[in-house]
C-alpha cells in the first residue's frame, strides 16, 4: 500500500463521523447556491461608491478642471506624488471668460499624479477646497512603462469623466451600492 493509501485509511480511521457529515453538508450548500465571485473579466461587477481608484480630476461643465492652484494637495501629499503648476490669469483675460467662469482666476498647465508612488490615501481629495479631486472608480489601467504611470491633466479629466457618469448612476438608484455606510455621492453634474 502506497503511503499516501496508508495516510488516507488512518485520516479515515481516526475521524469523526459528525465531522464529516458537517463538511460535507457545506461543501453540498454552497454547489447549489448562487456563486458570490463572477468570471472576470467577462462579467464585471460595480465598485463601491467607497472603492479608492486612480485619483481623478472633476471636469466643470465645460469640460475645465476644478483647480485653483492652491497647491494644497501638493503640501498634503505624504509622498510627494503630485506636480501642479498653476498660472494666474491677467485682467485683460479674465474679462475675455464667461460669467460662470470668473470663478476661476488661474489656469492649471500642469497637472500629474504619479501612480508609481500614489498610495491612495485620498487626503488631497479631502483638503482640496473646491472639490477638484476625486478618488475614480478606476483600478484597471494598463501600462506598458513607466512613463505612462504618470497621469497627465487630460487623462486624469477623462477619468473624472467616468467618476461623474457613475456618481450619475448610483444617484439613479442604477446601481445598488452594497458597502456599508456609503458616503452621499459629492458630484452628480
Ligand atoms: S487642493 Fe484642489 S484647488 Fe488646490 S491645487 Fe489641489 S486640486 Fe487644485
Ligand atoms: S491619494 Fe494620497 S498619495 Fe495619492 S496623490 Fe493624493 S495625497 Fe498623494
Amino acid at each position: 500500500m502506497s503511503k499516501l493509501k496508508e495516510f488516507l485509511s488512518k485520516a479515515v480511521a481516526m475521524a469523526d463521523p459528525s465531522d464529516l457529515v458537517a463538511g460535507a453538508s457545506v461543501t453540498i450548500k454552497y454547489f447549489f447556491s448562487h456563486p458570490v465571485t463572477v468570471m472576470y473579466p467577462f462579467e464585471k461587477r460595480e465598485f463601491s461608491s467607497c472603492a479608492k481608484g486612480v485619483l481623478a480630476l472633476i471636469p466643470d461643465k465645460y469640460g475645465d478642471d476644478l483647480c485653483i492652484g492652491c497647491m494644497q494637495c501638493v503640501k498634503i501629499c505624504p509622498v510627494d506624488c503630485l506636480t501642479v503648476e498653476m498660472r494666474k490669469l491677467s485682467k485683460e483675460e479674465l474679462l475675455g471668460r464667461k460669467f460662470e467662469e470668473k470663478k476661476k482666476k488661474a489656469l492649471i498647465p500642469t497637472f500629474e499624479v504619479d501612480l508609481q508612488r500614489c498610495m491612495l490615501c485620498s487626503l488631497c481629495v479631502e483638503i482640496c477646497p473646491t472639490d477638484a479631486l476625486e478618488m475614480s472608480q478606476t483600478v484597471t489601467l494598463i501600462m506598458t512603462n513607466r512613463e505612462d504611470q504618470v497621469l497627465d491633466r487630460m487623462r486624469m479629466l477623462e477619468l473624472g469623466k467616468d467618476t461623474q457618469r457613475y456618481r450619475n448612476r448610483l444617484a439613479a438608484g442604477e446601481i445598488e451600492c452594497e458597502a456599508i455606510q456609503c458616503p452621499e455621492p459629492k458630484h452628480k453634474d
